[in-house]
């Protein structure tokens, strides 16, 4: 017999919307992908300078590929073919563009934002810097708190997501953090977001779907 869980994801994602607004952070829920892409685009106006953290999820749900043929000035560091000096730079024009679109390694329950980030850039943009920022994250990475989403984070997303990148790295032999001073290691910088100081600089997307790792 199939049971409906539908009203658990629900019941934690309600949850988790009191408790980002209570930090200071809009929060928007939708069904899905598509809903999550759309919501993203109507938030950004045309013309405007647009910043990328690195996310398998705005990919997944077809942003990136929208943000590429939108109105808005896209600075990706991943676009195909482009040289490390001009991926950097890119980076750096993220820092000062007008909108920053990522996803976040983890949302609490009680409202945090939590991500363990490789160059800096990610959690850079997301600290201070782009006017708005725009979080796109699945229900699959809501956790209870804080401890859940170090757990999560660093022995299931940064392992899948070393592999994913093929990087030469401890933890996909293992499946788990090693703590490696690997030269490939993608986990340098850990930021925990609290609050936002802005009200309206930051709003997260949470769509009723499992996206990423
Ligand atoms: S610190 Fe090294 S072993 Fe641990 S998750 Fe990161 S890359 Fe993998």
């Amino acid at each position: 017999m199939k049971h409906d869980t539908s009203w658990y994801h629900e019941a934690r994602v309600k949850t988790t919307m009191v408790a980002l607004k209570r930090r200071n952070m809009a929060a928007v829920f939708v069904p899905d992908g598509p809903a999550a892409a759309k919501t993203a685009l109507q938030m950004i106006t045309p013309g405007a300078t647009v910043g990328l953290g690195g996310s398998l999820t705005v990919k997944q749900i077809g942003l990136l590929d929208a943000l590429h043929s939108g109105k808005c000035i896209l600075y990706d560091q991943y676009a195909k073919g482009i040289s490390p000096e001009k991926s950097m730079q890119l980076r750096r024009k993220g820092l000062l563009a007008d909108f920053f679109v990522t996803g976040t390694n983890a949302v609490t329950m009680d409202g945090r934002l939590v991500n363990l980030d490789g160059c800096g850039n990610r959690v850079a943009a997301l600290t201070f810097g782009p006017p708005k920022v725009i979080v796109v994250v699945g229900r699959n990475k809501i956790v209870a708190d804080v401890d859940e989403a170090l757990g999560r984070i660093w022995n299931y997303a940064a392992p899948l997501n070393a592999k994913r990148l093929n990087r030469k790295v401890p933890c996909t032999v293992s499946g788990q953090c090693e703590d490696c001073f690997s030269a490939e290691r993608i986990c340098n910088h850990l930021v925990i977001t609290e609050r936002q100081m802005a009200e309206g600089r930051l709003t997260v997307i949470i769509v009723n779907q499992d996206l990423g790792f």
